[in-house]
């Protein structure tokens, strides 16, 4: 036997050592490695599927619980994947059910279909022409929130996902929801079962923003508000406007409540730890001058970022506004419509999800400052732990970066293929490395 080694004999034992060195990582890395990769690569062969699907779905906007098109196109595209369906879900949502063909745990992604009842002035091709008849007015209708773009990825994540059924250790369930401007389409659709049989271990969801594209933003805890309804109805005695004596002034109670209301925020609510907002903003009473009127109405919204916070300002902002009545020898009837919950990313998921982002839009993942909005993903998260993310999709040019609901809100299709990648990831990384998936 020659002591050296001949170059086909080296590249042979040069091979051996590297397979034995994959070997000597453990499995699961190895199979993340090629899931990511099928993901990037599956993702990037249909992008411009999602392209065409989301400028589809831009040109047809729907507003809330009229998504007929929309869900349409989504029953007949998961359809085609061989997807379970069901439709009709909570009004016109949609439900996917994907089995994966090895056992292991159930995580639940969410799109939201309806469009605004807004005029689009944005200057794309695909721009929407719709009109539609609201409130009894005639109304143009637009995505001007972006979920056109939310429904492209979630389809393109499904296209994903189907093709890799064989190595999927789980279940996925695609949310499709309607309404979420309002009145809700999530609520609707957990009372009509759409996280029962199975149960989703886990829900993911994702927003576009004006951020910078491409750029994927998260927050730990809560990180948009709940959005409750505040009504106070303030009773006193109507008398002469020059006679004040004679009778009880709401409007004077009124405005010591506003000034009171605030203090709620600015004095008893730990500001380190989470922000609130208590606004008035509509106040009727009286029709002169020279008549003190008996009630003042007073309409407002409150927010907060964490449910505990919601429950205290609740309670503060009845003790507050009904003992300034009292002292005034007034009555303040104080109705709170609760709205939206605060969207809470749980801690332990977040934590453990990160990873995922980072290795799809690496330094491009940011942390998002609390945001005062409110979104019905929140009942999903209330059910299960949930984790909600922010996809930038604004445009270099800053004349083309516009808010949520602006008109002119557009958004660059360069960050949809990083969408696609993060919630196909965030489902293949939940249930491949799921502790749950060793239990069953
Ligand atoms: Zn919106
Ligand atoms: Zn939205």
């Amino acid at each position: 036997m020659p002591r050296t080694l001949t170059p086909a004999l080296r590249r042979a034992a040069f091979a051996a050592s590297f397979l034995l060195i994959l070997s000597a990582l453990p499995a699961s890395a190895q199979d993340a490695d090629i899931l990511h990769r099928t993901v990037d690569e599956l993702a990037a062969a249909i992008n411009d599927q999602v392209v065409e699907w989301r400028r589809d779905i831009h040109a047809n906007p729907e507003l809330g619980m009229q998504e007929f098109r929309t869900a349409g196109l989504v029953a007949e595209h998961l359809e085609s994947l061989g997807i379970e369906v069901a439709t009709g879900v909570g009004g016109t949502g949609v439900v996917g059910t994907l089995r994966g063909a090895r056992p292991g745990p159930v995580v639940a992604l969410r799109a939201d279909m309806d469009g605004l009842p807004v005029t689009e002035l944005a200057d794309v091709p695909f721009a929407s022409q719709v009109t539609t008849t609201w409130q009894g007015r005639e109304v143009g209708v637009m995505h001007a929130c972006g979920h056109d773009n939310h429904v492209a990825i979630l389809m393109g994540v499904a296209s994903i996902l189907a093709e890799m059924r064989d190595d999927l250790p789980g279940t996925v369930k695609f949310i499709f929801q309607p309404a979420e401007e309002g009145p809700g389409g999530a609520a609707p659709m957990l009372a009509d079962g759409a996280f029962e049989d199975p149960r989703p271990d886990a829900v993911f969801g994702l927003h576009v923003f004006p951020s910078p594209a491409g750029t994927i933003m998260y927050r730990t805890g809560g990180m948009l508000a709940s959005s409750d309804g505040l009504r106070i109805v303030v009773r006193g005695v109507q008398t002469h406007g020059a006679m004040p004596w004679a009778g009880v002034d709401p409007i004077a109670t009124a405005a010591q409540i506003v000034v009171g209301l605030q203090t709620v925020v600015s004095r008893q609510v730990d500001l380190t730890d989470s922000p609130a907002i208590v606004t008035v903003g509509q106040i009727e009473g009286g029709n002169r001058g020279n008549i003190i009127p008996d009630t003042v109405l007073m309409i407002g919204t409150i927010r907060t970022l964490n449910p505990d916070t919601r429950e205290m300002v609740h309670e503060r902002v009845r003790r507050m506004a009904q003992n300034i009545a009292e002292a005034n020898g007034a009555e303040a009837e104080v109705t709170i419509d609760l709205g939206y919950p605060v969207t809470v990313n749980d801690p332990a998921l977040t934590r453990r999800m990160v990873p995922s982002l980072e290795r799809v839009a690496g330094e491009g993942v940011v942390i998002m400052p609390p945001t005062t909005g409110a979104e019905d993903f929140s009942y999903f998260a209330e059910e299960v732990p949930g984790m909600f993310i922010g996809l930038g999709v604004g445009a270099d040019d800053p004349a083309l970066v516009h808010p949520n609901h602006s008109p002119y809100f557009y958004a660059d299709e360069r960050a949809l293929p990083i969408g696609v990648r993060a919630m196909a990831s965030l489902a293949v990384d939940f249930l491949s490395s799921n502790p749950i998936s060793e239990d069953r």
